[in-house]
């Protein structure tokens, strides 16, 4: 089943061989290291992410070319060989058409968890369930096709865990407690064994600024650690020995590299934009790390700390039938980095020129490229009025195109997810 996909740079591959024996890397002044440069793993997980990595694959779901027998908005789980640009189907089914359910990776709105040799994924299904159309879960472990029993635990059919925690052979998320109506238990789910605990239940309620069944955060020294009702705890793994950390705790969203942590306070700019701190696991110190980024668009890696610095940049007045505002304004025109103690921020890619009109929108760092998924206003008369229809969005429709950008050479090529 394996199909060339479109390498629309022909460059590509010979900076991909070339970019270890420092060839063009002056474009950015500190050293672009050459040791493969992973996204952590100890940060609470993001299902709903559009672009997913793991072991030398990046993982997305698009629009399988479309054979009669599909649902409606179903997608099809796809794998990109970073290597060789190569994109296949994960499914390796033979006869498989994997654009209906009879395919294990196909789905409506599905959510996807990578984490070492688990891979799972969440996909909704359109059922018909006393006549009535229904929604249900499934749970399918990618390494062997099987189906796993999570949602038969904890009876929340119908809900999607947007969020897990992975930690050794465990996979932490929030779901409904099975104790009272309105309460939120903490579940365990033990991958090996394929069984889930309830660990701990919630009954007050959590922090206005999180949304629900959003607060677990990170592990660190062993320790999970998790926000609510405005106070950071850190208990044991089976959330014995219970401990505050910090009170008065209102973050949008917090990080930890396995040292420090990060946490992002709304700032004053729009909703959603937070400013970044940085302290130790007992809070002896802040710093501010001079980060101001939207909610999500803070990437720690293993050598780096990544962000989509927030700006506001007007390309043209707006024409757009429901686009608020006089002006087009894009947000997040420059990619910075800095070290994991705050230092060295760096410029790392900056969307001018002729990529002015275009933005990142979801993206993924691997090693020394970033992969995103983008939008591009097109001008074409160039009389600084934007109109219905001149917006390109990278990922919907028969679209699905990711952008990727050498870091040491700041070289842009694209990458077609679809296969022939
Ligand atoms: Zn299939």
């Amino acid at each position: 089943m394996k199909k060339m996909c479109l390498v629309l740079s022909f460059t590509l591959i010979l900076f991909l061989l070339l970019s270890c024996n420092g060839i063009n890397n002056d474009h950015l002044k500190a050293d672009s290291r050459c040791d493969f440069d992973n996204p952590l793993e100890c940060n609470i997980y993001n299902g709903s992410n559009l672009l997913h990595y793991n072991n030398g694959f990046l993982y997305f779901y698009n629009i399988f070319p479309n054979i009669p027998g599909g649902q409606p908005e179903g997608r099809t789980l796809m794998r990109l060989d970073i290597k060789t640009n190569l994109v296949y189907p994960v499914c390796s089914k033979p006869q498989c058409t994997h654009n209906d359910l009879s395919c294990v990776y196909y789905g409506i709105y599905p959510c996807l968890y990578l984490n070492n040799d688990h891979v799972i994924f969440t996909r909704m299904v359109l059922s018909l369930e006393n006549g009535e159309m229904g929604v249900s879960n499934e749970v399918v472990n990618l390494i062997n096709g099987e189906k796993l029993i999570r949602d038969s635990i904890t009876a929340s059919s119908g809900s999607i865990i947007m969020k897990m925690l992975f930690w050794k052979d465990f996979v932490y998320y929030l779901s409904d407690s099975s104790k009272s109506e309105e309460g939120i238990s903490a579940f365990r789910w033990n991958l090996s064994k394929n069984t889930v605990e309830e660990m701990k239940s919630f009954s007050e309620p959590i922090s206005s600024e999180n949304s629900e069944y959003d607060f677990l955060a990170f592990m660190l020294d062993n320790q999970i650690y998790y926000v609510w009702d405005h106070t950071l705890y850190s208990a044991d793994p089976d959330f014995s020995n219970e401990k505050i950390i910090r009170k008065d705790f209102d973050v949008l969203e917090a990080l930890t590299d396995g040292e420090h942590i990060y946490y992002g306070v709304q700032s004053d700019k729009r909703e959603g934009i937070e400013t970044f701190y940085m302290t130790d696991p007992d809070f002896r110190s802040i710093t501010p790390l001079g980060i101001t980024a939207e909610t999500g668009r803070v990437h720690v890696t293993e050598n780096w700390i990544y962000y989509v610095k927030y700006d506001e940049i007007s390309i043209g007045k707006n024409r757009v039938p429901g686009y608020e505002g006089d002006e087009i304004i894009l947000e997040g025109s420059e990619i910075w980095r800095c070290r994991h103690d705050g230092e060295g921020h760096e410029l790392v890619f900056r969307f001018d020129g002729e990529l002015a009109n275009t933005r990142p929108l979801h993206e993924i760092i691997v090693g020394d490229d970033i992969y995103t998924l983008y939008s591009y206003w097109n001008d074409d008369d160039q009389d600084d009025v934007l109109r219905d229809g001149d917006q390109f969005v990278s990922f919907v429709g028969d679209n699905f195109i990711i952008m990727k950008i050498h870091i040491p050479t700041g070289e842009v090529s694209y990458l077609d997810g679809i296969p022939d």
